[in-house]
C-alpha cells in the first residue's frame, strides 16, 4: 500500500482537515493530520516560515577597510 503518493490519492476528511497557507497568507492546499507532512514537504521551508536561506546567510560586510571611524566633527 505504500506507493509513496498519499497526497495524490488521498482525500482529506472535511471535518478533520484545514486549509494551509504560506507565511504570506497564500493558499497552498487542504491538509489533515494524515497528509499534512507529505503535502507540505513539497513546499520549500522558506515558503512556510517566511524567510529564505538567502536571508539567513546574507553576508554582512563590515567595511572595516574603508571605515576609519570619522566622526564628522559636527
Ligand atoms: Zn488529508
Amino acid at each position: 500500500m505504500s506507493d509513496g503518493g498519499i497526497a495524490e490519492r488521498h482525500i482529506c476528511i472535511r471535518s478533520e482537515s484545514w486549509e494551509e497557507y504560506d507565511a504570506q497568507g497564500i493558499y497552498l492546499c487542504r491538509v489533515c493530520d494524515v497528509c499534512q507532512e507529505e503535502k507540505l514537504s513539497v513546499y520549500r521551508p522558506e515558503i512556510l516560515s517566511g524567510y529564505t536561506q538567502a536571508d539567513v546567510d546574507e553576508p554582512i560586510e563590515p567595511d572595516g577597510e574603508d571605515y576609519y571611524g570619522e566622526y564628522g566633527g559636527e
